[in-house]
């Protein structure tokens, strides 16, 4: 019976191709693997199963506990969920873990001594998923940003950097913003860092801190950072590091574990045999590793290595000046398949013997008890027909003595009372009600009354969002010009 039982998923556009290349490479390493196949992606989205993995395919995924995964066409347009997120999500992969590395000067680069590592949280954030059309021009996605979420990735971060050597970890917000979202994620890196004071530890807004990455990547050494930006920015520092073809990935959770490349399926070029497989190589490295195979792992690594210093090279990061030889995906195999065994001559050769599992154990730390009063509530409205001021007086009205109308904004701005001349008005207000009763016994019900009076004074309420207080400390972003 195999060694491992392992669940792999050809995916679309270049995936059958760069997978049945890593496949060649792991039989002829010897790795000792049962593989399970399942099909996700474009195939079964046209099933109609609009998550994009049949049912069964969990069934597989509770067995194996490990995927590895070519990356999937996700059909544009409403309907369809990506399968990525579902998987992420569903199998509970908190941790995104991104090595992007220059393989001067062997691959161009302007970027020679990069080697950056990017931790990406990988189940919150906008790829909640949480998208609303409100009114017939507003569109809304929601951003959730959790404690605990945030914890477990910033304490992964830093058990990562500890176990790998490294040196400094770096936070890349954009808190001066997102007030709240983005400040709680900064807060709890500052929080955790001050129990690491070994590690050098910085924090950078993400405009200057992507600009800064792109030009000078040597300033960085781990990046943690939210879900959208952590995704963005890999791309980034996988493309200047020489090509987004060469970046391979993993997916930490507590019990399962996804290893793909971090490019997409690559349509235009599919079924060519010009895709570069090494992302998907170096991420079959990773899983090797975490599947306690370390001489493997290090096997692999060092003969990709080689075959890189050798210059056979896809043609994504071929330079007439450094590679020898232009070769297809097929070939690229074949060639690192002849060169398992070799150690490289110029890089230095890899050693996985004291390198440790990526499933690193976070210690979770209970969450604090936190005081919580009901203040108020914002009441998003749809309006197009009345003024400002109609709007405001009836307001006014509905929200009778409980309430004190503090403001209206529209897009976020405070338009009411008082606003700077000019404003765009559109068809989404929001109006913003602090509670003036004493100790309310139900919110509730209070709030009921309150949206009864909206319906009977032709108000059209989209949606409410509560005010609380927090020991004492406002839960709610001020208004814009407020
Ligand atoms: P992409 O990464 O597929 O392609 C971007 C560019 O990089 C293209 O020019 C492409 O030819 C090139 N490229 C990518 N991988 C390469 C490789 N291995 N070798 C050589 N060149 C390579 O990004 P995209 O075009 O934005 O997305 C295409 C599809 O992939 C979309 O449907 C998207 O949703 C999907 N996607 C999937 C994943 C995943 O499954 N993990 C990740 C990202 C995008």
């Amino acid at each position: 019976m195999a060694k491992h039982a392992i669940t792999v998923a050809k995916g679309d556009g270049i995936g059958p191709e760069i997978m049945q290349a890593n496949l060649r490479v792991l039989n002829a390493l010897g790795a000792d693997l049962e593989i399970d196949y399942i099909d996700v992606g474009e195939k079964v989205f046209r099933e109609g199963f609009s998550n994009g993995i049949r049912p069964q395919a969990w069934d597989s995924l509770k067995r194996t506990r490990v995927l590895l995964k070519a990356p999937i066409t996700t059909p544009q347009g409403g309907g369809f969920k990506s399968i990525n997120v579902t998987l992420r999500k569903t199998l509970g992969l908190y941790a995104n873990v991104r090595p992007c590395v220059s393989f001067s000067p062997f691959i161009a680069t302007k970027h020679p001594k990069m080697d950056v590592v990017i931790v990406r949280e990988n189940e919150e954030d906008l790829y909640a998923g949480i998208e609303h059309r409100q009114t017939p021009n507003v569109f809304q996605c929601l951003k959730l940003v959790t404690i605990p979420g945030s914890r477990k990735i910033i304490r992964y971060a830093f058990e990562y950097a500890k176990a790998n050597g490294r040196k400094k970890v770096s936070c890349f917000t954009k808190d001066n913003i997102m007030k709240m979202t983005d400040g709680i994620f900064h807060k709890i890196f500052n929080e955790i860092a001050s129990e690491y004071p070994e590690m050098s530890t910085d924090h950078w807004i993400v405009d200057i801190g992507f600009a800064r990455l792109a030009n000078q990547p040597e300033l960085f050494d781990v990046i943690v950072t939210l879900n959208l930006y952590g995704d963005i920015l890999s791309d980034i520092a996988a493309e200047i590091s020489g090509s987004v073809g060469l970046a391979g990935s993993a997916n930490i959770g507590e019990k399962y574990a996804l290893f793909e490349a971090i490019h997409g399926s690559a349509p235009l070029i599919a079924g060519q045999n010009k895709a570069n497989p090494s992302g998907l190589i170096l991420s079959s490295v990773m899983m090797l590793n975490h599947l306690n195979e370390k001489n493997l792992a290090q096997v692999l690594h060092n003969a990709w290595l080689t075959t890189i210093e050798e210059g056979i090279h896809t043609s994504d990061v071929y330079n007439a000046d450094i590679s020898k030889q232009c070769v297809g995906t097929r070939e690229f195999a074949d060639a690192l398949i002849e060169r398992l065994g070799q150690e490289p001559h110029t890089f230095e050769p890899v050693k996985y013997d004291a390198t440790p599992p990526m499933n690193l154990e976070v210690r979770a730390k209970a969450a604090a008890l936190v005081e919580r009063e009901w203040v108020g509530i914002d009441v998003f409205i749809y309006n197009q027909d009345q003024d400002l001021d109609t709007l405001a007086d009836h307001l006014t009205k509905v929200g009778a003595t409980d309430f004190n109308l503090l403001l209206i904004t529209s897009r976020g701005l405070k338009v009411w009372p008082e606003s700077f001349g000019d404003i765009m008005l559109g068809d989404h207000w929001r109006a913003r009600f602090m509670y003036q009763g004493s100790n309310p016994q139900s919110a509730t019900l209070i709030i009921a009354a309150l949206l009864k009076n909206c319906f009977e004074n032709d108000i059209d309420v989209i949606k409410t969002e509560n005010l609380y207080n927090f020991d004492g400390e406002p839960g709610y972003t001020q208004a814009q010009g407020e």
